[in-house]
């Protein structure tokens, strides 16, 4: 490619909507343009990377055995009715109708589509397992889009979906995943880890794993010990900041509750996709060895509770209604560590039918008397994480746990039968009686990826592409295009190149030495060929853009070396 008909402006100033360097840089490089809050325009620049880092990811999808294919953007809305999701993703939701008012909505995701896709095609064991994939635009309303490319509100994902007849299957299914998921990252060149996730309802052992790229900017906090390889996502910094502006809460209490556990029931019901009317409002503490969601039982009118104060209940000891009240000043309060130092704040309604239940007015009633599974029901969501920084690690002897920043490019995720239950995928078993199908989703950022890429490859000068994804291997510059001589050699130089299937830009605009050097440092393409003074003599100079020494050769070495 000729650089002076390349779609390409390098920007001196650093745009003032971009925070994150790697924002920053493919702004100024010339790789992305913004249209709106979220939404970009890939330059020739930018889709020659995505195109990179979509065909590693297609090669390793295919290796795996898994099939692309290529879903609608658009969906019917009633097809979310139906797997009652349509109310749980909220806001985040793009929807339109159309001309005949009917509802639908631009995939953010597409375990619907693709359930209802299966349940047609496939109705007996025999044509199972299978796995599809596809890398699709996705949409999705975010709340705060930022950081260009890491948090779109279109964008670029791979999802893949599994479908299996069994646990064992889905385990194999998973699996498969897994690795194909450490080869893709590996071949793009990124610092990554894989952690444990919070799996939702529907996880057993390591029902979820998020990929992480480690980046400072990374917005979710990971506990990684420094002897095995047990890491794990706290999501802490999000958790905590609402908490603590939302109910006033000091420090040292939070402290208490071991922080990076605490989270929200509004988080539980995004994260777990727990239907919000089953759940009180409430914070969960995450204690005892296993980390449970609490639900009502019954059809009690749960959706007016508010939490108007909070202190923790270790601290008072074991809670008893008028303790609480008489330490907090809450009126509707009831505060009980269910046995498992679960701790709920509910109003007076609900208070008052627990006491009736549970004889709450006396002390310590609570911690002694209440019987899971008849006061609450409780439902293990995952595995317990109770760590801190510093701490020892809950899977070895010798380790600590230190916290790590990262990025989330990828994650996957045991979904078991929730949504072939809800839509009705069904399969023949060996005896002929009817069964879900049990259901695996695994999605790659791709978008996101190239920006995470970035975060990890640059300098003060630019980028510095990992060599599987720059948009061109080799950058010619051509110190002067006026000279007939430099002229001659740069072209002999592209022709051969090109010739051997070596994608290389050639600089051959009219512009100063030190504006092409500035550029090229900026677009980080890894080798640079710099033909000037002496390519009279048939030398030009030779550079990687990841280390400061320069050689001199010949041409012919030239392109051997790089070959
Ligand atoms: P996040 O926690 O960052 O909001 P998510 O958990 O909601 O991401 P998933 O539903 O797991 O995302 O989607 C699969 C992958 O898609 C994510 O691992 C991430 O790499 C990518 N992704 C999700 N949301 C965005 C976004 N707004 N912009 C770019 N990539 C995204
Ligand atoms: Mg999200
Ligand atoms: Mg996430
Ligand atoms: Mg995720």
């Amino acid at each position: 490619m000729r650089q002076s008909n390349l779609l390409l402006t390098t920007l001196r100033e650093v745009p003032s909507e971009a925070e994150t360097i790697s924002h920053q840089l493919l702004l100024r490089a010339g790789y992305i343009r913004q249209l709106a809050a979220g939404v970009y325009t890939y330059l020739p620049l930018g889709r020659r990377v995505l195109r990179k880092i979509e065909t590693i990811v297609r090669e390793e999808m295919d290796h795996s055995g898994t099939q692309e294919i290529l879903m609608p953007s658009m969906q019917p809305a009633e097809l979310w009715k139906e797997s009652e999701r349509y109310d749980v993703y909220g806001k985040e939701l793009m929807t339109f109708k159309d001309r005949h008012e009917r509802e639908f909505i631009l995939g953010p995701t597409h375990e619907e589509v693709v359930t209802s896709l299966v349940r047609n095609e496939i109705s007996s064991y025999r044509k199972l397992p299978v796995t599809v994939y596809q890398i699709q635009t996705k949409f999705r309303d975010e709340r705060r889009p930022r950081s260009g490319l890491l948090r779109g509100r279109e964008f670029l994902m791979k999802d893949a979906y599994s479908f299996d007849i069994s646990l064992e299957g889905l385990d194999k299914s998973y699996l498969q995943m897994f690795d194909a998921y450490h080869q893709i990252f590996k071949r793009c060149g990124l610092n990554f880890r894989a952690v444990q996730a919070d799996s939702g309802a529907i996880g057993g052992e390591g029902g979820s794993h998020e990929f992480m790229a480690l980046a400072d900017i990374g917005e979710d906090t990971i506990a990684v010990c420094s002897s095995c390889d047990y890491a794990a996502n706290l999501e802490q910094a999000e958790a905590i900041q609402p908490i603590k502006k939302e109910l006033n809460l000091e420090l040292p209490v939070l402290e208490k509750f071991h922080t990076p556990n605490l989270r929200t029931i509004n988080q539980l019901e995004q994260e777990l996709e727990i239907q919000p009317e089953q759940i009180m409002k409430t914070l969960i503490y995450e204690g005892s060895g296993q980390f449970f969601a609490v639900v009502v039982r019954g059809d009690h009118e749960v959706n007016e509770i508010k939490v108007s104060k909070y202190i923790g209940a270790a601290e008072i000891g074991l809670a008893d209604y008028d303790a609480v009240k008489s330490l907090t000043g809450v009126e509707s309060g009831f505060v009980g560590p269910v046995g498992l130092q679960i701790t709920v704040l509910v109003d007076a309604a609900v208070a008052e039918m627990i006491q009736g239940t549970t004889g709450a007015g006396e002390k310590d009633y609570h911690y002694r008397n209440v019987v899971p599974g008849r006061d609450f029901e409780l439902e293990h969501v995952g595995d317990f994480r109770n760590v801190a920084e510093g701490e020892g690690c809950p899977h070895c002897e010798d380790g600590i746990l230190h916290f790590e920043q990262g990025i989330e490019v990828g994650h996957v995720f045991k979904l078991g039968t929730k949504y072939s239950e809800k839509l009705e995928a069904s399969f023949l078993d060996r005896s002929g009686k009817s069964q879900p199908m049990i259901m695996g989703c695994y999605g790659i950022g791709i978008s996101r990826l190239l920006s995470a890429i970035v975060e990890q490859n640059h300098d003060d000068q630019g980028i510095m592409w990992p060599v599987a994804l720059a948009p061109y291997q080799v950058h010619i510059l051509m110190m002067s295009v006026k000279d007939s001589g430099q002229l001659a050699v740069a072209e002999e130089l592209y022709n051969q190149l090109t010739k051997l299937g070596i994608e290389t830009l050639l600089d051959d605009r009219d512009e100063r030495a030190g504006v092409k050097f500035k550029d090229s440092s900026l677009i980080g393409i890894p080798v640079t060929l710099v033909v000037g003074k002496e390519a009279a003599q048939g030398r030009v100079e030779y550079l990687e853009r990841t280390s400061a020494g320069k050689e001199t050769l010949e041409i012919f070495e030239a392109v051997s070396h790089i070959q």
